[in-house]
């Protein structure tokens, strides 16, 4: 299902959420990698990816381009490329999330639930903080592990189409996974670029 990008890009989120993001990516994925044959790095990267990435079922079958490759770094690099496209092609039907009792929420919420053309709600930071708890600060894709400042809210249902800022509307989601739902064009994903580190490492 596509999901607005625009809206999910606006304002002072976009401050919040680049320069953090920025220092996430230099710092979090800076270990090195100790030297070993393949088949250490395969188990490292399997590892790294369940604990990661808990809700993608990948698949560590190699395929026989892997499976005839001589050269190790390339090897490895193919089983990158394998597995990224996979974490890319996942399928993943959005459902509506469980909402947070009514009784707990403050007086203009439901006035502000009410779709908006060009600008997020007021109280928007204090949606994103709720859906970003009540989704166990995991994305919901994924199952990565976010920050507040790296977790992007998206829609279930658009804006454009009359979706809302409810919070049942409202979903969690990390930089990779906000891309592949969105469709936002980037450069490398993140999870590539931490796979990638990995086989250069070596
Ligand atoms: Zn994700």
């Amino acid at each position: 299902m596509r999901l607005e990008a625009d809206f999910i890009i606006t304002g002072t989120l976009i401050i919040l959420l680049l320069v953090p993001l920025y220092i996430y990516r230099k710092k979090v994925f800076k270990f090195l990698y100790r030297k070993g044959d393949f088949k250490s790095f395969f188990n490292d990267v399997k590892n790294y990816l369940n604990s990661e990435y808990p809700n993608i079922p990948f698949d560590y079958t190699l395929n026989s381009r892997i499976k005839e490759e001589k050269d190790i770094k390339i090897k490895q690099t193919l089983l990158v490329e394998d597995l990224v496209s996979q974490f890319t092609e996942y399928e993943y039907t959005i459902q509506t999330q469980n909402s947070i009792n009514k009784e707990l929420l403050w007086s203009t919420y439901d006035q502000n639930c009410k779709p908006l053309k060009d600008k997020l709600p007021s109280d928007w930071p204090k949606r994103k903080e709720f859906t970003f708890k009540r989704d166990k600060e995991q994305c919901k894709r994924c199952g990565h592990k976010v920050k507040l400042y790296d977790a992007y809210i998206s829609f279930i249902k658009p804006i454009s189409e009359g979706g809302g800022y409810n919070f049942e509307n409202l979903i969690t989601l990390c930089v990779d996974c906000n891309k592949i739902i969105n469709k936002t064009s980037s450069k490398n994903s993140l999870i590539e670029e931490h796979l990638m580190k990995k086989v250069t490492h070596h």
